[in-house]
């Protein structure tokens, strides 16, 4: 962390601004940040972690398993995903760690209800938020001064950002960690992909509309082209059930996403209808998993994390 950081002890009156001046915003120098190029070679920041062949190091972070969980598009329901594959690991009983890497619009906090939450600091090490004995929670959301703050920021210093997201919080030993990505194929996924170590792949995140599956098979052939396996595509939102009737409205469509996964020769994890409750769930910060209910739409999202869980423990 930081060298300017004074004290290594637990400091209660550590306050949310001066942590995050003195933890991430400052590094690199903002003179440094407005005068990138995003040459990296030019960067004393960047070469302060790259290893001498120009690849950075693999981080210290004792975890089993890294699971990437992206999406070509925004609002396709990937952050959905990430809350409810994490819970559905911790409920498996694995020591899960998700790690909200959407500096831009950072929605994990909100959807597990630990909105406003300031991470303790401890030995100059961050404590995640912990939701369950076995699920902890980073996101640059606890080191905002808040929700409507804009986090401003270009490539160098996104990249320390996730090399302290990865080394200097206290996870403990993980046997998941589960990273929520931005969408798209930016220096978010490159740099995670590059610093996370025992990355057993990606879960691909669409929905079934053409627009979205153009850009899922470019999520596809950046994984492949970073040489990590596609764990499987999720189609989400694919039809809605009628809570009337109980017919299926094909809102979006359905199958864009399971033709995709055959056409490019991935797994494909299953389908997600669109579920008002689904909605309200993270609205209310509650992941929709938990509810007991024994409704399709339940059903479907059960069955889609068991297999990606079973996918990624064979
Ligand atoms: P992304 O991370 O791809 O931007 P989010 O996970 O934030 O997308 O989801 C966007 C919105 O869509 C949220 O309000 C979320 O609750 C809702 N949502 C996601 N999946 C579903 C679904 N299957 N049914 C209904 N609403 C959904």
């Amino acid at each position: 962390m930081n060298n300017q950081i004074e004290t290594g002890n637990y400091d209660e009156n550590y306050s949310r601004a001066r942590y995050q001046d003195e933890f991430i915003m400052t590094k690199p120098k903002s003179s440094e940040a407005s005068n990138c190029d995003e040459n990296c070679s030019s960067c004393s920041s960047a070469k302060a972690t790259q290893s001498p062949k120009g690849l950075p190091p693999k981080a210290k972070i004792d975890v089993k398993h890294v699971i990437l969980v992206l999406s070509g598009k925004g609002g396709v329901g990937k952050s959905t995903v990430a809350v409810n594959l994490a819970f559905a690991l911790s409920n498996h009983g694995r020591n899960t760690g998700l790690l909200d890497l959407d500096f831009h619009g950072p929605s994990i906090p909100k959807m597990l209800g630990i909105e406003g939450q300031t991470p303790s600091v401890l030995d100059k090490t961050l404590e995640p938020i912990h939701v369950t004995g076995t699920l902890a929670v980073m996101s640059i959301a606890f080191l905002l001064p808040d929700v409507t703050s804009p986090v401003i920021w270009r490539g160098p210093m996104k990249m320390v950002a996730i090399q302290q997201f990865l080394e200097e919080v206290n996870w403990g030993p993980l046997d998941y960690l589960i990273v929520d990505l931005p969408p798209g194929t930016g220096d978010e996924a490159l740099t995670i992909a590059q610093l996370a170590p025992n990355l057993s792949g990606a879960v691909i995140v669409t929905t079934p509309q053409d627009v979205a599956v153009l850009d899922a098979v470019k999520a596809i052939k950046f994984i492949e082209q970073l040489e990590m396996p596609v764990i499987g595509v999720i189609e989400n939102m694919s039809g809605m059930i009628c809570p009337h009737c109980g017919d299926t409205i094909d809102l979006f469509g359905t199958g864009g996403g399971e033709k995709a996964a055959h056409d490019y020769r991935v797994p494909y994890l299953g389908a997600i209808p669109l579920d008002p409750a689904m909605v309200k769930a993270g609205d209310e910060g509650r992941p929709y998993i938990l509810r007991h209910a024994d409704t399709q739409a339940w059903k479907a999202v059960d069955l889609v994390m068991e297999n990606v869980v079973r996918r990624v423990e064979s």
